[in-house]
This record gives structure tokens, sequence and C-alpha cells, in this order.
């Protein structure tokens, strides 16, 4: 029977349903991939030495016969076999721990030893290495006399079986492996063929670096393809609410801001307010570091969709977050005659139930709020566009749309405070387009960060009294604790209870949490923001978002539970009222030196672009966006953190490929075509169910 790259592993010479099994595990289930499947390390073989020699506490390779062999019973009991093997230039103690290895081995037989080798009662001795049978000279070892590849593994595997198994199968299968990049695409990376042999058994390191970086560039190029086509076929199929700018009202709005835009943002704004005006559904994502102004960027697309008689809705992922758009907006909306109210979960139900019924009568024009906009219970009438505020779980996207009774999608701008590469983005969140806020409105102040041993806290405290009186306003924040916010909630009570009492007594200070109603919410931000309280303690809530010019001073608990990303939202709170801001981050007693290093290198820099870069590379994409809802399929080779130059390529390459032929009509991408088609399938599918 013909060999086949889908052949399922099971079938393939010496693997059978057990080991099968212990294969999938690594998620190799064909035959192609298996081939797939890259050595996590290669240990340079090349250097065949004699007997004589070799050196103590070395690991070495030596080509020998067999004298003799004797299995030894040992301490242990399971019994280790024991060999005398020689070479021209003399003769070698060899140890194996593994009984077996006597049955397959007899004296006379030659053989290619690999291992290290030990000093044992003033003899050199090579204890259990590996070995391969070497009869004939001219014969191409597998395990030794090169660069040998080391895989990952799982129970059940062994890295001889594999290694074996590896290049059985590249001798049976290789022949059949098609190269799938169009030769434009591909340059001067190897071929399909060529990569996969010398991944696995490399002339020398360089033809291994050759080949990982040809599949680094085939999976992202693959999967910059598939963005590609589904993005073409999205732009094709979507059309939006159709909008004139003529009869937005945003420009009223803008004129009563005791500013002006800065460039960046009214480059923005147009961009926005051209998808919104185009016939087409927006997909936007504006990124901007934390305080660049995005709000007002959002008030003005909530406006165009209102002046065009369509609604609008504003989803914030706090509570305390959704009440401050509401307040905010609220004034320069009334006068603008549009109708907004606010829906968040902790509301009564009669009132939501109010809201609800002006949303679905038509009655509302803009609807600010949580995740309660969301749920099931919320008909619009005739929505015209969706804000996500710093919001990086997608999935709520595609919930927004399936809400419409009628049909027609709305318009969708979601804001992000955790700037990200061009390409990362434009990759994580396949169908949206990315607008940069990459100019801070002028005025700001930086922010001195500075951590705070536990011998310092009282010094700090009272530093911060000083500033109170003076008539500062600061954050004081406790991170939820595993998920729980009930300890935080301990946490940050007691901390309260015990300023009151202490170092800040006869200073206002609120406690802010998660828990309180919406109506005592409303009422501490309206004081703090009133100034008639100084400091803020909270659980996370202020994470995101709220913003109080005269608030100058931050001070994080924990600051090791936070990533680096949420670290800079919280810095960002302060430093807008033109006055000196501070950061205290409360060291642990028992901080790592990793983790100290991390919040130096925080504290270094103030540029969120660095930052997210930073943040990035610690956490991996995966967790830094906060969600698998992406549907990007898991990478084998490339890492889209480490990898940002070849995906900023392979995106390149496919967009203008696709732009050449949308359908992959042409001859050459037939086999890339057939390629997409069997392993693709599925992610699309995924993905279009979002
Ligand atoms: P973020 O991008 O973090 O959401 P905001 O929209 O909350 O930032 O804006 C932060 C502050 O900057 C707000 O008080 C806002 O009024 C102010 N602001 C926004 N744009 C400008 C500008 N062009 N000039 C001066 N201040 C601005
Ligand atoms: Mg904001």
């Amino acid at each position: 029977m013909a060999a086949r790259l889908d052949d399922p592993c099971r079938y393939l010479k010496g693997v059978g349903p057990r080991r099968a099994d212990a294969l999938e595990k690594l998620g190799v289930r064909t035959a192609e991939e298996l081939l797939l499947h890259a050595p996590r390390q290669y240990f340079d073989r090349t250097h065949v030495q004699p007997i004589a020699t070799l050196q103590a506490d070395t690991d070495a390779c030596v080509r020998v016969q067999v004298e003799s062999l004797h299995a030894r019973p040992s301490w242990g009991g399971r019994g280790r076999v024991v060999a005398t093997v020689c070479d021209d230039s003399g003769r070698l103690r060899v140890t194996w721990y593994t009984p077996w290895v006597r049955e397959v081995l007899q004296p006379g037989h030659r053989l290619v030893l690999a291992g290290h080798v030990v000093r044992s009662r003033s003899r050199l001795e090579m204890r259990q290495p590996e070995f391969e049978r070497a009869d004939d000279e001219a014969q191409e070892l597998v395990h030794a006399a090169r660069i040998v590849p080391f895989y990952p593994l799982v129970r059940g595997v062994s890295q001889k079986w594999l290694r074996t198994l590896m290049r059985r199968t590249l001798d049976t299968h290789l022949e059949h492996v098609q190269e799938i990049l169009p030769d434009t695409v591909r340059g001067d990376l190897p071929t399909r063929g060529a990569a996969l042999a010398a991944l696995h058994f490399p002339e020398d390191a360089e033809a291994a670096g050759r080949a990982l970086r040809r599949f680094k560039f085939e999976e992202l190029f693959l999967l910059e393809v598939v963005l590609a086509r589904r993005r073409r076929r999205a732009r094709e199929s979507s059309p939006g609410p159709a909008m004139q700018r003529e009869r937005s009202r945003h420009e009223r709005y803008l004129e009563q801001l005791p500013f002006t835009l800065t460039g960046a943002q009214a480059r923005v704004l147009d961009e926005i307010l051209q998808d919104m005006t185009s016939g087409r559904c927006m997909q936007r994502l504006v990124q901007g570091d934390v305080g660049s102004g995005k709000t007002v960027l959002a008030a003005a697309a909530l406006l165009c969709a209102a002046g065009n008689g369509t609604q609008a809705a504003l989803m914030a992922p706090t509570e305390v977050l959704a009440l401050q758009h509401a307040e905010r907006l609220l004034p320069a909306f009334t006068a603008l005659e549009v109708r907004m109210d606010v829906l968040v979960g902790s509301r009564s139900d009669a009132d939501k139930q109010r809201v609800r019924g002006r949303v679905a009568s038509g009655d509302l024009d803009v609807v600010v709020g949580t995740h309660a906009l969301i749920q099931e219970d919320v008909r619009w009438q005739r929505l015209g566009l969706a804000v996500v505020d710093e919001q990086h779980r997608f999935g709520v996207l595609q919930r927004m749309r399936l809400q419409q009774d009628g049909g027609g999608r709305p318009h969708v701008l979601v804001l992000s405070a955790t700037p990200i590469p061009r390409s990362l983005a434009l990759t994580l969140f396949g169908d949206l387009d990315v607008s940069s806020l990459d100019e801070k409105p002028p005025g700001r102040q930086t922010v001195q960060t500075r951590l705070v041993p536990p011998h310092r806290r009282a010094d700090m405290l009272r530093f911060v009294r000083t500033e109170l009186q003076a008539g500062r306003q600061g954050f004081m924040v406790y991170p939820l604790v595993e998920e729980s916010d009930k300890i935080a909630l301990r946490a940050a009570s007691e901390e309260f209870e015990r300023l009151r009492a202490g170092a800040l007594a006869g200073l206002r200070i609120g406690l802010l949490h998660g828990r309180l109603r919406a109506a005592e919410k409303e009422t501490l931000l309206h004081a703090f923001r009133r100034g008639e309280v100084s400091l803020l303690v909270s659980t996370t809530v202020v994470e995101v978002g709220i913003d109080v010019a005269t608030a100058d001073l931050m001070i994080i608990h924990h600051p090791d539970r936070f990533g680096l990303s949420q670290l800079h939202q919280l810095r960002g709170r302060v430093g807008r009222g033109g006055n000196p801001a501070w950061c205290f981050l409360l060291q642990e007693r028992n901080s790592s030196e990793e983790s100290l290093e991390r919040l130096r290198a925080f504290a270094r820099t103030e540029d969120g672009f660095a930052i997210a870069a930073l943040d990035l590379a610690l956490r991996g994409p995966g967790d830094f966006v906060g969600t698998r809802q992406h549907g990007l399929p898991t990478l084998r080779f490339a890492d889209l953190a480490q990898d940002l130059e070849v995906l900023d390529r392979a995106r390149h390459a496919a967009f203008a490929l696709i732009d050449l032929d949308p359908e992959l009509a042409l001859e050459e991408h037939r086999a890339m075509r057939e390629h997409l088609d069997t392993h693709y399938r599925m992610q699309e599918a995924l993905a279009a169910v979002g």
C-alpha cells in the first residue's frame, strides 16, 4: 500500500494502538503531524572519539565492538548489564541499568555508543549510553555520529524509539511531501521536503535553523492566508447601517469640549466616520495608551449613530466605568437632544425593566452599560453601533450581533488600552481594522514609580498623608485574590480601618468595592470627584478608566498579582491634572528576584507599547489577550509574541496573494489550497461560529 501523509500513526510500522495513543497526546495523529513534530533541541554527536581520548565527566560518542556482556544483580534488584567494549585505541567498561539490553546485544556486535563518561574505581566507564548497531561501516546512523534530535516526549514514547520512527517515516513518506508555498512567496527558504529532512536530521546547525525558519513562516503564512480570505468574505458580505456625516452631531459636541483633538484623535475619528458612512459594517479596534483620549472618539461615534436615527450602545467592563461614562456624557448628550440611559446589573429590577422597555420601543438613542447590555432580555429596536470599551473578550461582539431582532449588523467599535504591535493585533483580532492613537493629549505628567519595600511603608504613608492634607487625591488598590472578591474585600476593609484609625486618621477616605450597590458607588464616586473624599481604597474596580484629574497618588498592594499592562492601566489613572504624580508598588516580603526585576522594568518606562511588548513576551499571547476565543489554531513552530518580524512578512505576503487570487484558483496556488482545505476547514468552521 502506498504511503500517504495522512496515514494514521497507528498503522506506521512499529507503532500500534498503545503507542498511537501516546503519540496523540503529543498532538501527533498522522504521518504528516509526526514529521511536523519538531525536536526541542539537538545534540552534536558528529564527533566520534577513540576510547583512549575519553575524559571523565563528559558526554561522548564512540564506535566500538562488544567483547563481553554480563547480566549482574544490582542493589535495587532490577539487575544491570555490564559490558566491555573496545576499539583500536583501547577498552571501555559500559553499564546499562536496563536488563533487556542483555537480550539484544552479543559479543562481536559493532555499536556506536553515545553517553556520559564517568570515573569509577580509577577506570573510565560509560553509563546507560544510547546504542545503535553499526555493523556496516558505510551505513548512515540515526542516534550517533551526527547531529541528533531530541523530541518533546510523553509517557510511553522514548527518545530513541521516536527518533527511529522519525527516520523510518522520513524514508517512507518524504517523497510524498509536496511544496505548498508558491515559489515567489517561498523565496530562498528551503522546500518543504528539504526542510522536513533537515528539521530532524540536519547536516549542521545552520540547516536546522533554516528548516525552523521555513516552518515558522509557513505556519504564519497559512494562518494569514486564512485570515485574509475570511476578511475579504466578511467585507463583501456585510453591509452595515449606512450613515451620513451631515446628520452626525459630533461636531457640536467636539466644539463644546474644553480642548481640541490631538492630531491622532482627529485622524482616528476620521477613520471611524469613514467606516460608518461607507455602507459596510465597521469593525474597528482603536488602541491607545491609557489617557490617550479614546472616550471622546466613542462619544463622537455614538452621536453619529444617534444623529442617523439608529440606536447606539456603549459597553464598559465594570459598573463604575459605565457610570462614569454616563455621568460624563449625559450633559452634552442631553443638550444635543440625544436620549440616553444606563443599564447595569445592580440597578433595581424595575429600573432595568424600564430601560429595556425603552430600548425595545426605540425610545432611547444611546444606552451606556455593562454586560447587562447583552443579556438575552435586551432587544434593540434598531441598533446601529456597539462600542466596547477596554474589552478583550471579543466573544461579546458576536453575541451583540445576535441580539438584533430585525437582522442587520451594527457597526462595532472596540477600544483597547493595551496597545500591541499592529500585525499581532490584526492577527489576533482577525476581522477588525486597527487604528492606533499614538499621541497623548498635552500636559500629561510623568508618573514617578517607586517600589516600596516593607520597611519603608510607614515612610510612604507619611508622605501620602502630607500630600492628601495638601489637597491631593489618590487611589489605593487591592487586587482580587484567586477569583474571590471576598478575600480581597476583607483585606481592603481591614486596611481601610487600619488607615482610618492610624496613619491617615482624620482624613476622608472611602472604600469602593464590587459589592456596593450602584447608587452607593455613584455617591462615593461623586464625592471623590468633588474632592470630598481624598483617598479611595478599592478592589480592582479602578483598574479601568476612572478619570479624576486631581488624583496624583496610586498605591498598589500585591503588584505581583497584576500583569504589567494592568499595572500600567492603574498608573494611568493618575497624573492627569498637571501636578507631580506618584505610583507606589508595595513590594511583598517574599517577592522573588524575578518578580522584582519585572516591577523595576515597569518602573523604568511609561511607554504603553513597550510595556505591552514586555508583558506579551512574559506571558505569551493567549494569556495576554485573555482569551482563547480568537480562534487561532495552535502553533507548532511560531510564537506570536517572539516571531513578530516573521509574522509581519507572512502577513504582507498572504494579503498580497489573496488580493491577486482571492479564491486560490491559480495553478501555482493549488497545492496550498488543497492543504488549507484539509487542514483549516475545521478551524474556519469554528471561527465562523465564533
Ligand atoms: P482613555 O484613552 O484612557 O480612555 P480618556 O478618554 O479617559 O482616556 O481621556 C483621558 C482624559 O484626557 C480625559 O479627562 C479627557 O477629557 C482628556 N482628553 C481627551 N482628549 C484630550 C485632548 N485632545 N486634549 C486634552 N485633554 C484631552
Ligand atoms: Mg477609557
